[in-house]
């Protein structure tokens, strides 16, 4: 598994070449809007680094994909989630073709705010 590629979008993301309108980056993380929101705050968080999807993830990924998790429900509650538990969030990861996964950069949805949604 690479570290980058270059032909990825959200590669191309993480390095400034595709504009976004971004969350939070850390060394290791990155985390910006979705263009095509479902919800009213609807982010996504991803890794510097390109793993393809969480079916790829392997013993040496278990604290990258703890600190993933750790920090949707922080930036959740940055981006305008209503705090737990009349208000939360949902994460998902969409994974591999039956799975919905269009984007094989590993990606954490995270979707919150009030309803309706457009979708979810
Ligand atoms: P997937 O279907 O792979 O789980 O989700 C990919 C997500 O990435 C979609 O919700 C889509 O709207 C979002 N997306 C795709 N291309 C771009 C882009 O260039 N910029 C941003 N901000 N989001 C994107
Ligand atoms: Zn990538």
């Amino acid at each position: 598994m690479s570290v980058t590629d270059e032909n990825c979008i959200f590669c191309k993301i993480i390095a400034g070449k595709i504009p976004s309108r971004k969350v939070y980056e850390d060394e290791e993380l990155f985390a910006f809007h979705d263009i095509n929101p479902w919800a009213p705050v609807h982010f996504l968080i991803i890794p510097k680094l390109h793993i393809p999807s969480v079916a790829h993830a392997t013993s040496e990924h278990e604290g990258l994909l703890g600190r993933m998790m750790l920090l949707a429900p922080k930036l959740a509650l940055q981006e305008g989630c209503n705090p737990y538990p009349e208000g939360g969030f949902r994460i998902v990861t969409n994974t591999g073709a039956e799975g919905g996964q269009e984007v094989h950069h590993m990606h954490w949805h995270v979707m919150g705010g009030p309803r309706p949604w457009l979708r979810g």
